[in-house]
């Protein structure tokens, strides 16, 4: 099987009809591979062939799309508040494993994380690098994107584009096991996830949420959850309920 390259769309520069050029990491990493002109590899969901090599890029053509592997059924978009050093790294690379399509991390009124407009990008960079690796090493064909960090008023305003919302919240009484015997009824291809950070919601929050009727809140269990614990069960769960 040919080898899987993943390129940020603002890394491809279209050259001619089916025919792109590419810069950056992954450049490097065809190199070191030792690919050249006329092989075949797999960039994003295409199979291409190298037709152009230079030290700094890559032209390509676009052969066909490659077969699609590892791909769910149900388009799974995570809000995940900040988390404290690489614990965001660990929810991302397992939320890929797990088959998400989108992450959103998003800052709200508990999350502890400051960070400036510099370290967002490089965080941000650092993320997309790791959702990259991930989708590579458990073999979907697809990619996984890392949106840039939102704030938790614009993660509201957003939750009417999806089917079904679904907010996971300690002190709620309605159990995630009946949410899913509703949303199994219902034909739903997409389906949005929300879980706090380590200082989870405040009460108002969870209400604004709440506003939009398709929004449903969930408890996972008596026990309190580390927000790392709660994304891996409730994905878990979804996946294995409409995957
Ligand atoms: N605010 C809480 C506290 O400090 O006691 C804990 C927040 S918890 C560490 C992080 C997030 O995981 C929560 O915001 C929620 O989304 C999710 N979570 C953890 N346990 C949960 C449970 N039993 N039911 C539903 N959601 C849970």
């Amino acid at each position: 099987m040919a080898r899987r390259f993943i390129v940020d769309e603002e890394n491809i520069t279209k050259i001619g009809e089916d025919k792109i050029q590419i810069v950056g990491k992954e450049v490097k990493h065809i190199q070191v591979l030792r690919h050249n002109v006329g092989d075949i590899i797999v960039l994003n969901e295409y199979d291409c062939k190298i037709i152009g090599m230079k030290s700094h890029s890559i032209d390509l053509e676009i052969l066909q799309n490659t077969k699609p592997i590892g791909i769910p059924n149900i388009e799974i978009t995570l809000y995940i508040g900040m988390l404290k050093n690489d614990k965001m790294d660990f929810v991302v690379q397992k939320a890929v494993e797990l088959g998400v399509k989108n992450i959103v991390p998003f800052f709200s009124k508990n999350v502890v994380v400051k960070l400036d407009e510099k370290s967002r990008i490089k965080r941000m960079d650092k993320l997309q690098t790791i959702a990259n690796e991930a989708c590579k090493q458990c073999g979907r064909t697809d990619t996984v994107k890392i949106s840039s960090f939102e704030n938790f008023k614009n993660i509201i305003k957003e939750q009417n584009k999806f089917d079904a919302s679904i907010i996971a919240y300690e002190n709620e009484k309605n159990y995630l096991r009946d949410t899913m015997s509703n949303i199994k009824r219902e034909n739903i291809s997409s389906i949005s996830v929300i879980i706090g950070a380590e200082g989870g919601f405040d009460k108002d929050e969870v209400e604004k949420l709440l506003e939009n009727n398709k929004t449903v809140c969930v408890s996972l269990g008596s026990r309190i959850l580390r927000a790392e614990t709660a994304v891996l069960n409730i994905l878990s769960i979804i996946m294995y309920e409409l995957d």
